[in-house]
């Protein structure tokens, strides 16, 4: 067995922009979910994200975290913000359509939000001046902390989900000549247009 401990890779924090304790958090919740469907990292659309957070502190730096780790990005469609307020998210394996929940446990939360760090954050310091001596110490936190005191984890549930189509196809926009895809152009009088063009 390896006696390495367990870090967030750095390009996860480069990514992120800065070094916060919630983007780890993030990134174990994806690990732990992958884990309980014995999935691997979305390479492509294997896995679909729902991430229960919305606008909130310390809520969006969570979503990036997840998407870290899951591979599941708003880049390749795979990722959706249920905007519920809360840092949990459901994680779907497409190919079987079986799902799991992992949400963060209420006191692991609660401890996290009465944290130096928060009321810093609440006198609006930004994460990159908050000093290193005070980060550091709550992301090792993250990375050795056990699963199950950081999250609730769900058994596992069916659960479809419905990609949107992609395309190949595609036309010049009639009036600004740029390319755009065929599901998301009008035709107007018999010309494609594309949607900014057609509110004009
Ligand atoms: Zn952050
Ligand atoms: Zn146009």
């Amino acid at each position: 067995m390896s006696t390495q401990k367990f870090q967030i890779p750095e390009w996860a924090f480069e990514f992120h922009g800065h070094k916060c304790p919630a983007m780890p958090i993030g990134y174990r919740a994806g690990l732990t979910a992958m884990k309980r469907l014995g999935v691997e990292k979305a390479s492509n659309k294997e896995l679909y994200l729902f991430c229960e957070n919305g606008p909130a502190h310390a809520a969006a730096c969570f979503l990036d975290g997840v998407m870290a780790s899951t591979g599941c990005t708003y880049g390749k469609g795979i990722a959706e913000k249920l905007n519920y307020g809360k840092n949990a998210i459901v994680l779907v394996d497409l190919k079987t359509n079986k799902a799991v929940r992992v949400s963060m446990q209420p006191a692991f939360f609660e401890k996290a939000l009465n944290s130096e760090f928060v009321k810093l954050r609440k006198q609006k310091v930004e994460p990159k001046d908050i000093k290193p001596e005070l980060v550091m110490p709550l992301i090792e936190n993250v990375e050795q902390m056990d699963e199950n005191v950081m999250f609730s984890i769900s058994d596992v549930f069916e659960k479809n989900v419905e990609l949107s189509k992609g395309t190949f196809e595609w036309h010049n926009c009639s009036k600004c000549n740029e390319i755009v895809f065929d599901n998301r152009s009008k035709i107007i009088d018999g010309k494609r247009v594309c949607i900014p063009c057609s509110e004009k």
